[in-house]
């Protein structure tokens, strides 16, 4: 379903991705682990193109990314619904109003048809009580999981998520990666960026470690926690204890 060959990315001199082959297959969950700075949210970034790669190729269903048309590429980036540490809500309106929008504005939807479809995604991530909400007035959860039933909102055929509860209370952690793990076993193709270990044995399909600029190694959680191969993730591995 996606494809990256040989992707690098520099910012400036400094050499963020080295080269990263690797595919993501459809219904595939992916877990992205790695230490800070290790350049995970620049690969995730790259995969729909919102960072722009210095060299390699990714490819979509096929379609080769790099090269495209604004224009077109907007239409593909419709297909990947992305969730960020930080939430990026809309302030000025509330729970509903956030989930409406781009069902509005980009898919060009009806005031009705854009409702309907709001609240079932509200409601699928337990936040339909909560629509005449503003974000203010919501927990850090409550508003990561508002943020995800806007990216499934526009119906994305992959989910690419950003160390979505990072920036939570530890007790909002749980609600969020619920929601989450209901979405991996509903079959969604997801890619994620987490430190969340537990949520990456019990998920995942692939683990992918990065490190320096390179998928150092993947594996299925199985394997991977029990069996590092390389020194850089037996490393990383033995500080998380
Ligand atoms: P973390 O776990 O802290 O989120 P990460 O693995 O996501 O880290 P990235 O955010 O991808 O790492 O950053 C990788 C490297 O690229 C870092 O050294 C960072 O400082 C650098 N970097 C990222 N974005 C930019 C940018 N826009 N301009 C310059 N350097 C950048
Ligand atoms: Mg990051």
């Amino acid at each position: 379903m996606i494809a990256v060959d040989d992707l690098t990315k520099n910012y400036g001199k400094k050499e963020v991705l080295k080269g990263i082959t690797e595919h993501v297959d459809q219904g595939q969950v992916i877990v992205v682990i790695g230490p800070s700075g290790s350049g995970k949210s620049t690969f995730l970034r790259c995969l729909n193109l919102l960072e722009t790669p210095t060299s390699g190729t990714v490819s979509f269903e096929g379609q080769q990314l790099n090269g495209l048309a604004e224009k077109d590429l907007d239409q593909l980036r419709e297909k990947m619904g992305m969730v960020f540490q930080s939430f990026n809500l809309f302030a000025n309106m509330n729970t509903l109003e956030n989930v409406k929008l781009a069902l509005m504005k980009v898919k060009g939807l009806s005031d009705a048809e854009a409702d309907e479809i709001a609240k079932t995604q509200l409601a699928q991530v337990g936040m339909l009580e909560f629509a005449n909400q503003f974000p203010d007035s919501l927990s850090g959860g409550q508003k990561q999981r508002v943020a995800i039933a806007r990216a499934l909102a526009m119906n994305p055929e992959v989910m690419l998520f950003d160390e979505p509860t990072s920036a939570l209370d530890p007790e909002m952690v749980g609600e969020v990666l619920s929601v989450m793990k209901d979405l991996a076993n509903n079959g969604m193709t997801m890619v994620v960026v987490t430190h969340e270990m537990g949520f990456a044995k019990s998920v995942a399909d692939q683990i992918w470690f990065m490190a320096d600029g390179y998928v150092q190694e993947t594996g299925s959680p199985e394997a991977f926690f029990a069996n590092p191969q390389t020194e850089r993730a037996q490393d990383f591995l033995g500080k998380l204890l």
